[in-house]
């Protein structure tokens, strides 16, 4: 079976920004997703269609097909207050706000101030050009149940125990 719209694919991947330093990957069980929903990024769901079990491809992905261009607007200066005061915020961390109306927000730290602290709401891999290397590890069709709930069941999946 190949892989469509529709189906149930099972991937193991690994991912790296172009100098071969592994950012992510499936770790233990593969990844699995219903292909055509979106739920992962666009360039990469656009390259898997039409193959089959044991598939390996080497994908290149440009921001825009990923996770977006790097949006200057992002980037924005707050209050040192704004963060707890037993909290020491320091460059490099991936922390999650919560935005006016209760959604979680997530943004990186780019530069601690005495004042300030610039942070980055851009996505960490925004503006990256993404390198994958994919197995295909199964291919199925989707369940009616599944393309309902608009996820995976199942090993790997979403258990509704
Ligand atoms: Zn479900």
């Amino acid at each position: 079976m190949k892989i469509a719209n529709g189906t149930v694919v099972e991937l193991d991947y690994s991912l790296h920004l172009g100098d071969g330093k592994i950012v992510d990957q499936s770790e233990g069980e593969p990844l699995s997703y219903i292909h055509g929903e979106g739920h992962i990024v666009p360039g990469l769901e656009q390259a898997l269609g039409g193959l089959e079990v044991g598939a390996k491809k080497q994908v290149v992905v440009a921001p825009a097909d990923g996770y977006g261009e790097h949006d200057a607007a992002g980037v924005q200066e707050v209050a040192r207050e704004a963060f707890p005061a037993d909290f020491q915020p320091q460059e490099g961390m991936q922390l999650v706000a919560e935005s006016p109306d209760g959604q979680p927000v997530q943004f990186v730290v780019k530069q601690v101030g005495l004042q300030t602290v610039t942070v980055d709401f851009n996505h960490p891999l925004a503006g990256k050009t993404l390198h994958f290397d994919v197995t295909v590890r199964g291919v199925r069709q989707a369940t009616d149940e599944e393309k309902e709930h608009g996820h995976v069941h199942g090993p790997g999946g979403h258990d509704h125990g």
